[in-house]
């Protein structure tokens, strides 16, 4: 088995010296770095054999697509999801919940009808089903949370035959939370009431097991995964593909095309106009591989162990106010420093360095829960070292010290 040492040598831009200093990456939950292997991939697709996809019957064409519709079959296998028609390509964990709400949501949705979202949520997966909601006439609700956990007497007294959708995050891009999504979707089960779970964080640090784990639809992004951007997943369990009109119509999605009518292809191709990013998709298929060569439990078990060491370090310093307290957390912790504007730590901690995130995190309604509306995210990811934890803690200390 290979050390972290080993694996870390695997990520070029973890070399790279920042105003003259080593590389302390800490925004994993923004995006992930890229090791050599995906890396190599994206080169040798484009020296070999890239031609565009379902279109030709020449070599190329025919590799090109042969190559992504193995990825959709890793994604398949990855989730443990039944078939190949149940993954459809997105451009992200976004497109991915824009896809369930045009092609799914907005026909389904009568005024009255009900859709649940939480106050955890990324605007991603929120924003998204709030103005499905308000075009239908229907009503958007939002689940609450007590010190950054999701409050699960409300949830469970919030859900009724009147909820059409349940929209909910495995883990918080913001306090790293790690929600109880089994016994949201065993409740939800009980109304019939088909679940979103929004995997973008989570995908990294828990194994999905489709074929347990019911729920309905479930996204999530490649590049937080060590893959390109720009590519992602929709998972759509199979009862209710058939219910999934297209909603972005071109090339690639059509059967027959007069100027009377259109009649479209089979799925997944209904649901995927246009020349999909089949460079971006092969190379996530590398990064599947990369990751699951290293283990998801292994990899998960250890980020576990560099955030409770962030956790430690931070908490230590008597000016620095870790934000919420889940009973679990992964992937992600923020904070916020008495005295010192978020913005100004990250532009001075770069400067020895170290990349952290600061801003809303595209999560206002937590972030605001929280009295706040700028936060600071550390979020570490396996190739870092209980070594940069302790410099993060060394480092925050001299920037707080240059504010006294
Ligand atoms: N959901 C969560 C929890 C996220 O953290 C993010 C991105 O940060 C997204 C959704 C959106 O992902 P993307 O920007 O790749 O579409």
């Amino acid at each position: 088995m290979r050390t972290w040492e080993e694996i870390r040598e695997d990520f070029p831009i973890l070399k790279e010296k920042i105003h003259g200093k080593d590389l302390i990456y800490l925004d994993n939950a923004a995006t992930t770095q890229l090791p050599q292997q995906v890396l190599d991939c994206f080169v040798e697709h484009y020296t070999k054999y890239n031609a565009n996809v379902h279109r030709g019957i020449h070599y190329l064409s025919e590799q090109s697509t042969m190559h992504m519709e193995a990825v959709r079959n890793k994604l398949k296998d990855f989730l443990h999801a039944e078939n190949q028609g149940e993954i459809i390509f997105t451009s992200g964990a976004t497109d991915s919940a824009n896809l369930v709400a045009q092609s799914f949501l907005r026909h389904v949705l009568q005024p009255g009808d009900v859709v649940l979202s939480t106050e955890l949520e990324h605007h991603a997966n929120f924003v998204v089903w709030q103005q499905v909601c308000q075009e239908c006439g229907a009503e958007f609700r939002m689940i609450p949370t007590v010190d950054g956990e999701l409050d699960m007497d409300a949830a469970h007294k919030m859900l009724s035959d009147k909820v059409k959708l349940l929209a909910v995050t495995a883990v918080s891009n913001v306090t790293g939370t790690v929600v109880d999504i089994e016994t949201l979707i065993a409740w939800a089960k009980e109304y019939e009431i088909p679940v979103y779970i929004d995997a973008a964080q989570a995908v990294r640090h828990r194994t999905f097991d489709l074929a347990g784990l019911q729920c309905d639809f479930l996204g999530f992004s490649a590049h937080k995964m060590m893959g390109p951007t720009g590519v992602g997943c929709l998972f759509v369990r199979e009862k209710w593909l058939n219910e999934m009109q297209p909603y972005r119509y071109g090339g690639g999605m059509i059967d027959i095309v007069t100027e009377e009518k259109t009649t479209f292809a089979e799925l997944p191709a209904r649901l995927e106009a246009g020349t999909p990013n089949y460079s971006g998709i092969i190379t996530w298929g590398a990064a599947l591989d990369y990751l699951m060569d290293i283990g998801i439990e292994r990899m998960a078990s250890y980020e576990e162990e560099l955030i409770k060491k962030a956790e430690e370090v931070l908490e230590a310093i008597p000016q620095v106010n870790i934000l919420g307290h889940p009973k679990q957390r992964a992937g992600c912790i923020s904070i916020q420093i008495d005295g010192v504007h978020p913005y100004d730590f990250a532009s001075m901690i770069d400067k020895y360095g170290v990349a952290v995130r600061t801003g809303s995190m595209c999560a206002q309604p937590i972030v605001n829960k929280m009295g706040l509306d700028t936060v600071i995210r550390i979020s570490p990811a396996f190739y870092n070292t209980m070594e940069e934890m302790k410099k993060l803690g060394e480092y925050t200390e001299k920037v707080i010290a240059f504010f006294e």
